[in-house]
């Protein structure tokens, strides 16, 4: 899991302590375990990857917890890619063969930019632009001057051969990176060792076979790290699932997975030691959990509840149409989360009706530098054209923290980023960044129903500071002859509890607020939601957290503007009754959780929500009201499904 600020051992110790847990032991279970393996009705693993041999000693189960990145849940036989992929033996080449070699690898590194470039062609057609790009710049790199003088002067001086200047120069630029603390440039070394071996594919005269190829049979990747052109070329036909080491959320590779529907957890820390004495797995991607070798209870615990999971998906997807209403005729209305704008489709055929959350600052996550006011026109522009007049909430930029574009400097970067300068506060302390998104999403606002949302507020001064600056860019486009939406609705995420203390002000000044739980919990339990060695404090079902939202419920309803809840908790289905319950009447979420949070408004009556909001208001801990949401949950919805992963709540 990316923890910013402790070191890989740290944090290994740590997982060790808390997630590696050995549930099984004892010389009956191992009996148990080899009969296991022959009967678990897989085929065998290839000889010819490192798919480990039946261990000589059996291994206790494994839960290892990492970030979950993409939904799903994966069971079957393992494959552990090699870190690298290819192993060179070191070669001196003579002082006469120094030009031929040169030769040579001006050769290699023009023929593997010029496929870097067929690869972005076909990704952009299957994948769409924001992967092609990823490949793009790789093709960028692989004509950087920077690395064509280095490796040359490699070859040069040190007469080596030109694979391994190419390794010298990359691996030390991949490790630089690695180092870093900030978990998004560390994340870069992925593409740094992708571009490496695809030029040592064409200087040692052939394509580094790719593992699909060698994939026999479906199976789970497990992998140090992938690649963020690896992850594009996954047949998720063959790739159940996969699971990395390394790896974040603003991860190139895990945006991919998302797109793809492949469950995969990442930053799970060093597993594969352990991994490779291991035949099977389970990939939990809506938990962040992977269990090595799990018990056959186990196995068929999670295969049952991935059928279940995929016949519900099916069945409730059938009724996307159906309105999102209470027993006692209460509407909600059901918006989607995106990042990119290609996930529009998803929710329109999920049901959403709108784009509820729109994280513009994916579009600068991704990219070399910081898109321009164009750019980013054309982006919004295509968001709210795909909606056909549905409403799009389009949140300025929330970088920062987690989330840092990569042409950032790493010495700006703060030592405790959480509170420092993210999201709002960034944009407004640079108008250089700030001006240019809101010219383009004002420039947009004709074109649709177009909404603006200010991030991270945690002062009114604040508030009224990112207005005036909206106020101060539509004048100048207008005066420049651009059509701007006369009282563009603006609101504020109300994510911190200081926003949700002074909810009833900043009400007066503002057409919506959404309630960003992700950052709210964080910030009012004081727990890093990114640090595992404290998730169990990471509760929605706090008592607190409930306060502070239905104090902001109340908020708006005295001011009479509208209000949604777009974090994590809005979508998950644990949480509908009390959210409505609250007073909730908009709900944003990313679009796989639509189908199943309108079954349980379909499936409960407002009343019957309000009493059990009232109930857990009266609570004392997480734990009493996520007892009582479980009960009431499944009292009003009794085919409701277990969770097949451990209670982490
Ligand atoms: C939130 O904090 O709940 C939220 C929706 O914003 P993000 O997850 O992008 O921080
Ligand atoms: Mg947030």
């Amino acid at each position: 899991m990316s923890v910013r600020d402790r070191t890989f051992g740290d944090r290994q110790a740590a997982r060790g302590r808390l997630w590696q847990r050995t549930l099984r032991g004892g010389s009956e279970a191992m009996t148990r375990l080899h009969a296991d393996h022959r009967n678990d009705g897989m085929p065998p693993p290839a000889s010819s990857i490192s798919v480990p041999e039946p261990p000589a000693m059996a291994v206790p189960m494994h839960v290892i917890r990492g970030i979950a990145v993409s939904p799903g849940i994966a069971v079957g036989p393992i494959l552990v890619l090699d870190p690298r992929g290819m192993r060179l033996p070191p070669r001196k080449i003579m002082a006469e063969a120094v030009v031929a070699e040169l030769e040579r690898l001006d050769h290699g590194l023009e023929v593997a930019g010029r496929e870097a470039e067929q690869a972005e062609g076909e990704a952009r057609a299957r994948l769409g632009p924001q992967y092609a790009d990823i490949l793009a710049a790789h093709a960028r790199m692989i004509g950087d001057v920077t690395l064509r003088n280095d490796t040359r002067a490699r070859v040069e001086h040190e007469q080596i051969a030109a694979e391994h200047a190419v390794i010298e120069v990359l691996e030390a630029h991949a490790t630089r990176l690695e180092r870093l603390s900030d978990s998004y440039l560390a994340a870069r070394a992925a593409d740094v060792r992708d571009i490496e071996a695809r030029i040592l594919g064409q200087l040692i005269g052939q394509r580094p076979k790719s593992f699909l190829d060698e994939l026999p049979t479906p199976a789970l990747v497990l992998a140090q790290d992938l690649s963020p052109s690896e992850a594009a070329g996954l047949d998720p036909r063959r790739v159940l699932g996969f699971a990395t080491e390394a790896g974040g959320r603003a991860s190139h590779t895990a945006i991919v997975a998302a797109a793809l529907e492949i469950p995969a957890v990442v930053g799970l820390g060093k597993f594969l030691d352990i991994a490779r004495q291991c035949r099977m797995a389970v990939i939990d991607g809506d938990e962040g959990l992977v269990i090595l070798d799990p018990d056959l209870p186990t196995q068929a615990r999670y295969r049952a509840a991935a059928a279940e999971r995929s016949a519900r998906f099916q069945e409730l997807s059938r009724q996307a149409n159906l309105p999102a209403e209470t027993l006692d005729s209460t509407r909600v209305v059901l918006w989607g989360n995106i990042e990119f704008t290609a996930e529009i489709d998803a929710c329109l055929n999920l049901g959403a009706e709108g784009v509820g959350l729109f994280r513009t600052e994916f579009l600068f996550l991704n990219a070399e530098t910081p898109p321009s006011e164009e750019q980013q026109f054309q982006a919004y522009a295509a968001g709210i054209r795909a909606l056909r007049g549905r409403p799009i909430v389009i949140r300025t930029l929330d970088l920062g923290a987690d989330k840092l574009g990569r042409y950032r400097d790493p010495a700006d970067i703060e030592s405790n980023p959480v509170l420092g300068l993210r999201s709002l506060r960034l944009s407004l302390h640079d108008p250089g960044l700030f001006r240019p998104q809101l010219r383009a999403i004002l420039r947009a606002s004709t074109l649709g129903d177009v909404r603006i949302l200010f991030p991270l507020v945690s002062t009114l001064a604040e508030l009224r500071q990112a207005r005036a600056m909206v106020r101060d860019v539509a004048a100048e486009l207008v005066a420049e002859g651009h059509a701007v939406r006369e009282n563009l609705p603006v609101g504020i995420m109300v994510e911190v509890p200081a926003a949700a203390l002074m909810a009833d002000h900043l009400a007066k000044e503002v057409d919506f607020f959404s309630i960003g739980t992700n950052d709210l919990i964080q910030y009012t339990l004081a727990v890093d939601r990114t640090n595992e060695t404290v998730a169990e404090l990471y509760s929605a079902a706090d008592p607190s957290v409930l306060r502070l939202i239905a104090m902001v419920v109340e908020a708006a309803r005295a001011h009479g503007i509208e209000v949604t809840v777009c974090g994590k908790m809005g979508g998950e289905p644990l949480y509908t009754m009390l959210l409505l319950g609250l007073g909730l009447r908009q709900l944003s979420m990313p679009p796989h959780q639509l189908p199943e949070v309108r079954r349980v408004i379909r499936g409960v009556r407002v009343e019957t929500a309000r009493a059990v909001a009232a109930e857990a208001l009266r609570l004392e801990t997480a734990g009493a009201v996520t007892s009582l949401l479980e009960s009431a949950l499944r009292q009003a919805l009794p085919e409701t499904p277990e969770p097949a992963a451990p209670a982490t709540r």
